[in-house]
């Protein structure tokens, strides 16, 4: 296959053997402090592997919502998301950027070229949990929908019978 035909988006990894655009990704780490991506890639159609390096920027994945349309991921609205539910909590500035820094390395160390916005939406719930379990828990309450009531109660005494962690 012609890369220069291949009509998958030019963002795409293409076989330095073949041609062929798709390759699984079998190693992904960040370097260059995180600038970069170095990737260990194998092609699904010659087996051949290789390895890439990154932009990270380019790298982070887009989002998959729930009804299946896919979104770029949007570092404004995380933080944005974030902010709201540490209203009034005792959070430093810093803290919140390191969290986002934090979320953002994970999402690109997943390799994936896409990710379920679920998985974003945990990402920011281990954070938040880690911040201020007051913003854990207001952003807990809206992003999961909590389905009944017993399901809140319960995640709120799992969370008062842990011992903090500060
Ligand atoms: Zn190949």
């Amino acid at each position: 296959m012609d890369p220069l035909f291949c009509r998958c988006p030019s963002n795409a990894m293409h076989c330095p053997f073949c041609g062929a655009h798709d390759t699984k990704v079998i190693d992904s780490r960040l370097v260059a402090e995180g600038d970069q991506v170095r990737r260990r890639r194998e092609c699904l159609a010659c087996e051949e592997r290789f390895t890439t390096f990154e932009t990270a920027e380019l790298v982070m994945p887009r989002l998959i919502k729930q009804d299946g349309s896919r979104q770029p991921f949007d570092e404004d609205k995380l933080r944005a998301g974030m902010q709201r539910a540490l209203e009034k909590r005792p959070v430093s500035v810093e803290r919140l950027e390191a969290a986002i820094a934090h979320i953002k390395h994970k999402l690109r160390a997943t390799g994936e070229r896409e990710v379920k916005s679920r998985v974003l939406g945990e990402l920011v719930m281990l954070e938040l949990q880690k911040l201020d379990e007051v913003a854990y828990i207001r952003f807990a309450s809206v992003y999961r929908r909590f389905q009944d009531l017993n399901e809140f109660r319960e995640e709120i005494e799992r969370l008062a019978r842990e011992p903090s962690k500060d």
